[in-house]
């Protein structure tokens, strides 16, 4: 492709996301193709003459979108968000064009430094405590996803427990983590990829709204300290993937400074509320806790991947991630007069992923976002409200913000045929799941082009779904 093809090619890319994005409504939001139909619409073996851009972009259209669940349509109300904006879209496109590996300062210093100042804002913007701010002890880090920030907690935990030992002489057998079976699935991923093991994540109990149990975590360190174990590690929740419940993060903060316990909070959905100041509370006790991550690539239209992972002190994760071969060596890394960001994360490169939350910030502003996670809030309240109102329905959680759980009263498989039922229309799509043996459905309204009206027809559509049950 010449510079010439590519500005051609380009613009007419452009235009073909933008007619994707405006026109996404008109798709059923599932895919509905079967297993194995995408890959045979496709050659078995790689091209060897080269195609015109035009018929790969067709191919797009023919095979690619047909095999698309439509994340951005405005009925998509399943799992949490994964919002694109266009000034994001066009961050990313400046990335790969750049082209460049931020792993040191060094390799780019602008890479590191735009994404410092980026973390900085975004916790002025968020209102977290100073002591995530890179000019002190502290500071922030963009991680591919919540996942990425949460292994590199308990990394840094295992180092500081251990102080550095675990580094010449593995992990010792009896360091345990703490987490309620309410917590996202990456938190025993992450125990299991830090040689943890999953029998030593031991699971604290929850209360009825499905938030940990401070007695019963006090309980649980007391009972395996008496054993010989070491507590090392709790990952406590704000906003579960389940049903957005909110462990209480002052009372667990209090108990590990106590114990000498790392805390990780994970809000990967529900932590960018607070760039509205009347949704701060779902930093409660933040400015007690050891590392901290959300992400914009969820609800904020910062399109994936965007974790912002923040420690209170990086003395211990640089202390489990740095390893300094010759090749690296800098003369600004050496004095210490700069961030290397490799150093914060488990790969060594690193794509340039501040810039797209750079472009959203400067060209669509926070006042945007602000405003649709006030809507979104509010309809799901409204939401909430029409549930309860139908006696058919049962709410089975807290509904704080933008996701709301429901089950049929006739019982777990008439909330699953209903589930099946209003997904197959292809009109709207939603997650089913389960939390204390109990099936029911999730409503998360964090679309960035859901309106009222995508949440009246979602729930009309459960409504006749459920009238039609047998
Ligand atoms: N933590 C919570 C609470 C989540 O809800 C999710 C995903 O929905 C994750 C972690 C994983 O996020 P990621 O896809 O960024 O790894």
């Amino acid at each position: 492709m010449t510079p010439e093809d590519f500005r051609k090619q380009g613009y007419a890319l452009i235009d073909w996301i933008a007619d994707y994005l405006e026109g996404v409504e008109r798709f059923p939001v599932a895919s509905t193709t079967a297993p194995g139909w995408v890959r045979d619409q496709l050659p078995a073996h790689p091209p060897t003459e080269t195609e015109p851009f035009d018929a790969v972009l067709a191919d797009l259209d023919r095979i690619v979108v047909p095999g698309l669940t439509h994340w951005q349509h405005p009925s998509f109300f399943a799992y949490f968000p994964a919002n694109t904006s266009y000034p994001s879209i066009l961050g990313d496109l400046a990335t790969a064009g750049l082209g460049v590996n931020g792993m040191s300062w060094a390799t780019s210093p602008a890479c590191t430094e735009v994404e410092t100042l980026m973390l900085d804002w975004m916790a002025e913007l968020l209102g977290l405590p100073d002591r995530f701010r890179s000019d002190g002890p502290g500071g922030g880090v963009i991680q591919g996803s919540a996942s990425e920030a949460t292994l590199c907690a308990i990394l840094a935990a295992r180092q500081r427990a251990t102080q550095g030992a675990v580094n010449v002489a593995g992990v010792p057998g009896n360091l345990v983590a703490y987490t309620t079976s309410q917590a996202h699935s990456s938190i025993e991923k992450g125990v299991r990829v830090a040689g943890v093991g999953t029998d030593n994540l031991h699971v604290v109990a929850h209360d009825a709204a499905f938030a940990m149990r401070p007695d019963a975590l006090e309980a649980a360190i007391a009972e395996d300290r008496a054993a010989g174990l070491r507590p090392f590690f709790v990952c406590a929740t704000a906003g579960t993937t389940s049903t957005t419940a909110f462990d209480p993060v002052p009372e667990l903060a209090a108990i590990c400074r106590r114990e000498g316990i790392w805390l990780h909070v994970d809000a990967a959905h529900a932590g960018i509320a607070a760039l509205c100041p009347e949704l701060r509370w779902v930093n409660a006790g933040l400015d007690q806790v050891d590392s901290y991550c959300t992400n914009p690539h969820k609800w904020m239209g910062v399109n994936f991947d965007c974790d912002l992972f923040w420690v209170a002190d990086r003395a211990a994760l640089l202390g489990a991630l740095s390893i300094l071969p010759e090749y690296l060596r800098t003369a600004a890394g050496e004095a210490g007069a700069v961030i290397d960001y490799r150093d914060w994360q488990i790969p060594l490169g690193r794509r340039f992923r501040s810039l797209k939350l750079w472009f959203t910030l400067r060209c669509d502003g926070v006042a945007p976002i602000q405003s649709m996670i006030r809507d979104h809030v509010g309809w799901t309240q409204e939401l909430a409200a029409w549930v309860a109102a139908d006696d058919r329905f049962e709410i089975v959680a807290p509904h704080p913000l933008d996701l709301v759980c429901f089950a049929h009263r006739g019982g777990d498989e008439a909330t699953d045929a209903m589930i099946a039922a209003a997904n197959a229309s292809g009109s709207a799509f939603f997650t089913r799941s389960v939390a204390d043996g109990r099936s029911f459905v999730r409503v998360c309204v964090g679309g960035r082009m859901t309106e009222r009206r995508h949440v009246e027809a979602a729930w009309a559509l459960l409504q006749s779904t459920a009238n039609t049950l047998p």
